[in-house]
């Protein structure tokens, strides 16, 4: 059986939760928003090296964008399963993931054996 966090430790990990979607939201948001704001003077055609770095750089902050917004929609799961009170069950099998990884991954939804399987 899993012990199933108290009222208090359920808070605690909600705001943990919520902090960390707020935090990567955040990120994303710097990530995804053009840098032409006022007061930046990118000059554009300038020579096809900067062209093609800049195009690079965008492509590498959209992938850097859609790695956070994966990790945000972990967080999102877990604070889901927190409501559901399931939380710290394996999303794939239903064992119990252990203490230790949901202290250091408290966004964990997947044992360590289900996360392996990825
Ligand atoms: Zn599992």
């Amino acid at each position: 059986m899993t012990p199933s966090p108290s009222e208090f430790e359920r808070e605690q990990l909600r705001q943990l939760l919520e902090g960390r979607i707020q935090l990567l939201e955040g990120e994303i948001d710097g990530l995804t928003k053009r840098r032409s704001e006022p007061g930046s003077q990118i000059q554009y055609g300038k020579r096809a090296g900067d062209h093609i770095a800049e195009v690079t750089d965008n492509l590498s902050r959209a992938r850097a964008a859609e790695q956070l917004s994966k990790l945000a929609e972990q967080a999102r799961v877990a604070l889901d399963r927190i409501e559901a009170g399931r939380y710290g069950s394996c999303e794939a099998c239903g064992s119990a993931i252990a203490k230790e990884r949901l202290e250091a991954l408290p966004w964990a939804v997947r044992c360590v054996a289900c996360a392996g399987k990825r």
